[in-house]
């Protein structure tokens, strides 16, 4: 069975996550948007994973309504690069907690906590606690392991080869990833690292998995490509939209080349300010081939954008909250959940207007403009002009 999955979320006990982050909420807001197994996100956090433990438990995955929750926290190492761990049961998620209690100041006051060691270090305990652990957001500036290492091993050491995934993060896809060779072995993860359960943050990114049980050891098999179990599909943004993408100017967000970045010392000709390198300025200084080189495991990569900011682009609304755009979302999904109208619906078959089904048509063809982002700025998606989209709009990430 194909099962969609979102592994990276945060609690209501991270910092800036909305408090709507409980489990109820995301429960059924991931039925809606069509998503099986959610990662709990923060389980070394002592009350988030009380509150798990009040779950039932089957397989190592935790039942509430539809949806399955299977335990999961990220953390932050000594360089803030952040890892993403999966904990099989709630004995193992208190083992590592206890193991890296000792190195950290904060894990009873964050739900993401930060700990004094290294990738290696930090490998090691998700191991030994029967974890699979890999890094965050990879491309991502600030905590990415890429904007630190030059490769896994720089980070993790002789751990690098037992990393169970790669998770991609919202700027970068498989197109980029493909070009390092060190990661032509590795499962890609899409996840969303959503901080509110709504339909347009749960699950923006997320991945179809071929199972056979749902359980916490056929998605780790699956996860490592094991018994016929694999990754069927990624899904996410176009990392031109992301922030970092290009490099550019922090404060004017005047885009600049790389080589222009190091003529110019990072300093803003115009404003002064500082010229951050861009993802893909970095995917490119990093590459070992020039195009990607997908390998035979690799699945599709899907580039999309939540329902409603869709919907909102379609009909000329400047957010996907207003009341004629929650109309449209909910008429759309009265027989059927979110994905299955991005992804897997007749487009003959909805129920809406010409023009936002020319819109999800627009996606699943790839035809969207998009203007990339850079300097902390976001970039622009517009849909193509003859399907009614606005020559000008918001970024999707602006709402
Ligand atoms: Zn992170
Ligand atoms: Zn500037």
């Amino acid at each position: 069975m194909r099962v969609n999955t979102d592994l990276h979320i945060h609690s209501r006990y991270s910092a800036a996550v909305s408090k709507d982050m409980n489990l109820p909420e995301i429960a059924r807001e991931a039925a809606k948007k069509g998503v099986k197994i959610v990662g709990t996100g923060d389980c070394l956090f002592p009350l988030w994973l009380d509150d798990i433990r009040a779950l039932p438990e089957k397989d190592g995955l935790f039942a509430l309504g539809e949806t399955l929750f299977a335990l999961t926290v990220e953390v932050e190492d000594a360089h803030r690069v952040h890892h993403l761990i999966l904990l099989p049961d709630i004995s193992k998620a208190e083992e590592l907690k206890e193991s890296l209690e000792r190195r950290s100041t904060n894990l009873e006051a964050d739900g993401r906590p930060r700990v004094s060691m290294n990738g290696a270090e930090i490998a090691d305990l998700a191991l030994e606690a029967d974890g699979l652990i890999g890094p965050s957001h990879a491309f991502t500036p600030w905590t990415g392991i890429y904007a630190h290492y030059r490769s896994l091993a720089d980070c993790y050491q002789e751990k690098a080869e037992h990393l169970g995934f790669i998770e991609l993060g919202l700027s970068a896809d498989a197109d980029y990833a493909d070009r390092i060779a060190e990661l032509s072995k590795r499962t890609f993860l899409s996840n969303s690292d959503a901080h509110s359960p709504r339909t347009n943050k749960l699950a923006r990114e997320f991945n179809q998995v071929e199972m056979q049980d749902l359980s916490y050891k056929d998605l780790c098999m699956a996860i490592r490509r094991k018994g016929g179990r694999r990754m069927t599909l990624n899904v996410g943004f176009y990392p031109d939209e992301g922030k970092y993408n290009r490099t550019a100017c922090t404060r004017c967000f005047r885009q600049y080349t790389a080589r222009e970045k190091d003529e110019l010392l990072g300093h803003c000709p115009v404003c002064g300010g500082q010229i951050k390198l861009g993802v893909k300025d970095r995917v490119d200084a990093l590459a070992d081939y020039p195009e990607a080189m997908h390998p035979d495991h690799r699945p599709p990569y899907l580039h999309l954008i939540p329902l409603a900011e869709i919907i909102a682009r379609a009909i000329g609304h400047k957010s996907p909250q207003t009341a004629g755009v929650q109309r449209i979302w909910n008429s759309l999904t009265a027989e059927m959940t979110e994905i299955e109208v991005l992804v897997e619906a007749d487009l003959a078959d909805l129920k809406a207007e010409t023009k936002v089904v020319d819109a999800i048509r627009a996606f699943r063809e790839g035809s969207v403009v998009v203007s990339p982002g850079g300097g902390g700025k976001y970039g622009e998606i517009r849909l193509p002009a003859a399907q009614g989209g606005k020559e000008k709009q918001r970024s999707l990430f602006e709402f």
